[in-house]
């Protein structure tokens, strides 16, 4: 339920109305509007709530929130969010990008690729410490001290950096180097994971899981949100259909889709979703052409040398490319990269 208060309604009121949703057993969120406040009373809706809430002092009327997530819906927040960690904002005007490697392999790889991402306008850097492996005998992460690493490459270049935190346990280690914690495709619907990094109150970059409806993505999302943690990004990595002549599928309505539902930033993945470098630059384009936020992408110097997803990821001399030819697309739908 949103109860809109009148424009007039004293402060009293408005925290009258609060603690009244708090004994009904529901979450009241007080939501400062520049004309009017708004209380979203969130929990099961229950029949004949309206009714109980509608006479109070200041109420000037009762909405049902209609969508199954309450917090990351647009019913209940119009204003559009804005993510920051450092240097990194995603949900502005300005288009963020998220580049690195794959994996982190050593500190000198990371630093020097994080120089030269950061000369080409990246504004956060990527590179898993912690990875989820199809395969057990796959490279899993250099763990802590790849998460050491990726400190040392902030130090050199100020750049946010972005990495996977994949169980409950290691988010308060991965929240004392990080500045997003990336939750997987693989583990969106880890619910102790999700709430775990809603605790910690960092910035959250979620990833859709692979056979995620929109729905259930949003739920997820929520589940962070539920904790008390506004930051969440929401990323569109391509899902698993039919199709094979790409690793997955990248569906780009998602993002005007997401827009419209949610306030929440959407970021777009054209390296995991289309599992082709050479497919990652139109797909970038084609991402900020639909209203992305934000991109994270795969780069490396030697792609074909790289210890994980090699296939997807892109040189710098092409990301210097995919940044010209974006930043072009940008000017043309008014946003700026
Ligand atoms: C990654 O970002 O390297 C990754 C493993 O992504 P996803 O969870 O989307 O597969
Ligand atoms: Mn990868």
């Amino acid at each position: 339920m949103i109860v809109v208060m009148k424009a007039d309604a004293t402060p009293a009121q408005i925290e009258h109305v609060a603690a009244h949703i708090q004994s009904l057993g529901m979450k009241p969120q007080v939501i400062q509007g520049t004309h009017q406040t708004v209380i979203a009373a969130i929990g099961e809706e229950r029949v004949g709530l309206a009714e109980t809430l509608e006479p109070g002092e200041g109420v000037e009327k009762v909405l049902p929130i209609m969508a199954p997530y309450k917090r990351a819906s647009s019913e209940l927040k119009r204003e559009r969010t804005v993510v920051k960690a450092r240097g990194l904002e995603v949900g502005g005007h300005k288009i963020a990008v998220i580049a690195g490697p794959c994996s982190v392999e050593d500190e000198e790889q990371i630093v020097s690729i994080a120089r030269k991402l950061k000369a080409l306008g990246a504004t956060g850097l990527r590179g898993g410490a912690f990875k989820p492996r199809t395969s057990p005998y796959s490279f899993q992460g250099h763990k802590e001290q790849g998460l050491k690493m990726l400190a040392a490459a902030r130090a050199e270049t100020g750049l946010a950096i972005v990495t996977e935190v994949m169980a409950p346990e290691h988010v308060p280690m991965v929240a004392e180097y990080a500045d997003v914690l990336q939750i997987g495709a693989r583990n969106m619907q880890n619910y102790q994971l999700l709430q775990a990094v809603g605790d910690s109150g960092k910035p959250a970059l979620l990833k859709r899981g692979m056979s995620a409806t929109i729905d259930e993505f949003l739920l997820a999302a929520e589940y962070i949100l539920d904790r008390g943690n506004p930051n969440v990004m929401l990323c569109e990595r391509g899902i698993r259909t039919y199709e094979d002549h790409t690793r997955f599928t990248l569906p780009l309505a998602t993002v005007p889709y997401l827009h419209e539902k949610s306030h929440l930033p959407v970021v777009v993945d054209p390296s995991h979703g289309t599992g082709k470098s050479r497919l990652v630059p139109p797909m970038a384009r084609a991402s900020i052409a639909a209203g992305a936020d934000g991109l994270i992408v795969e780069v490396h110097e030697d792609p074909e040398q790289a210890a994980s997803d090699g296939a997807q990821t892109i040189t710098p001399d092409a990301f210097r490319q995919m940044m010209e030819q974006c930043r072009r697309v940008a000017e043309a739908v008014d946003r700026s990269l």
